[in-house]
């Protein structure tokens, strides 16, 4: 059984480690490209949201170099996440390619079932096994939300442009290969050390403009279908934060929803004037974040979003409500198989002149009151 799984930005070393952990032969896809994404468009309905589209590509490209055996998560809730594994098998089904598909549904308070699914993946382990590769998978991925987060820190005043994102790529791949909890303490330090070395000497990042990253969450990680919407702020000097890491989606993908603690979060409460139902995906925290970012006095909110997402078209709808009361510039940006670099950078450059003048406006004024 050779086992592969969709990418979403860094989430691969988690989970491989997990299955390697586990005694799985992995097959990790090809990093998303513009070939992975051709596929998975010429084979999919049109009206499929993109997220479905890239990963259709991400599994035939695992299965030209060897995969047998897909692992996806399955979703519940009005959008058409739930949908997404069969519609994929039979897509792939219908090209003729065989082999075995395993949805690891949301637990809902079954752990049970989750572990059915996960051991049809690896076979029968010691318990003990599960509690050693959970832990490692557990310790990379803490590790590569802390390198992101710091690239977001470095990029701004880094010495030379792409020098922050060039130490991010070598750190991850020391977090990849380390094989032990203390390796991978050693690569997160030795990482962060290649990071700082990255600043411009004396670089000063006491004030950039700084604007959050809210949206769906498959487009917020994957560089690749957001045309690196945060690399290309962050070498516009702007410090970025996103509302959303693998870790925080990894927490509440499996261990909330295997407690049912969905409800009572956070950006559930701040978009309670707002948005006050369940719409689906991440629809209810984009404006929730967004919220948050207003508070924390944000300069700007970028929502991302897939062409045709229905929980994000909600969010949307409501942002300009959020912007005026809280007095926050947020802008749209919806991805498709068309959407292109430049279109994006022009639109990035446009935002960030927005934000920069009202920051100078608000330095002579003062900061916006908010209304309501
Ligand atoms: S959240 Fe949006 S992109 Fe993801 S499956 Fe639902 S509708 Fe599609």
């Amino acid at each position: 059984m050779k086992v592969t799984f969709a990418h979403m930005g860094n989430l691969y070393i988690t989970v491989k480690a997990l299955l390697e952990g586990l005694g799985a032969e992995v097959v990790v896809p090809p990093m998303p490209s513009k070939r992975t994404l051709s596929i998975g468009s010429r084979h999919s309905p049109e009206f499929a949201c993109l997220p479905l589209k890239v990963n259709i590509g991400n599994y035939i490209e695992a299965m030209e170099i060897g995969a047998d055996t897909i692992a996806m998560a399955g979703g519940v809730g009005p959008c058409r996440f739930g949908l997404y594994g069969e519609v994929q098998r039979e897509i792939l089904k219908g090209l003729g390619y065989e082999f075995e598909m395993i949805i690891i549904e949301p637990p809902q308070g079954r752990l049970r079932h989750v572990l059915q699914q996960v051991g049809r993946l690896v076979g029968r382990n010691p318990v003990g096994r599960y509690v050693s590769a959970a832990r490692l998978a557990w310790a990379k991925m803490m590790a590569v939300d802390e390198l992101e987060r710091s690239v977001q820190r470095v990029r701004p005043v880094e010495g030379r442009r792409g020098a922050a994102t060039a130490a991010l790529a070598s750190a991850l791949r020391l977090v990849d290969e380390a094989a032990s909890m203390a390796r991978v303490k050693r690569a997160l330090g030795e990482g962060q050390e290649m990071l700082l070395d990255a600043r411009a000497p004396g670089a000063d990042s006491s004030d950039p403009p700084r604007i959050g990253i809210v949206g769906e969450v498959y487009v917020v990680l994957e560089p690749f279908v957001n045309c690196d919407v945060e690399r290309r702020l962050g070498e516009m000097g702007v410090l970025v934060e996103r509302s959303i890491y693998i870790g925080d989606w990894v927490r509440e993908h499996l261990f909330k929803d295997v407690l049912r603690l969905r409800k009572g979060r956070k950006p559930y409460d701040l978009a309670k004037p707002y948005l006050r139902h369940f719409v689906g995906g991440h629809g209810v925290e984009t404006v929730g974040s967004t919220v948050e970012y207003a508070r924390q006095r944000f300069d700007g909110v970028i929502q991302l979003a897939p062409f045709t997402c229905m929980p994000e078209i909600v969010a949307q709808d409501v942002l300009p409500a959020v912007s005026r009361d809280l007095g926050i510039p947020v802008m749209t940006l919806v991805f498709d198989e068309h959407s292109s670099d430049a279109g994006v950078l022009t639109r990035l450059e446009a935002f960030v002149d927005l934000v920069e003048r009202s920051r100078r406006r608000q330095s002579m004024t003062g900061p916006p009151r908010a209304r309501g």
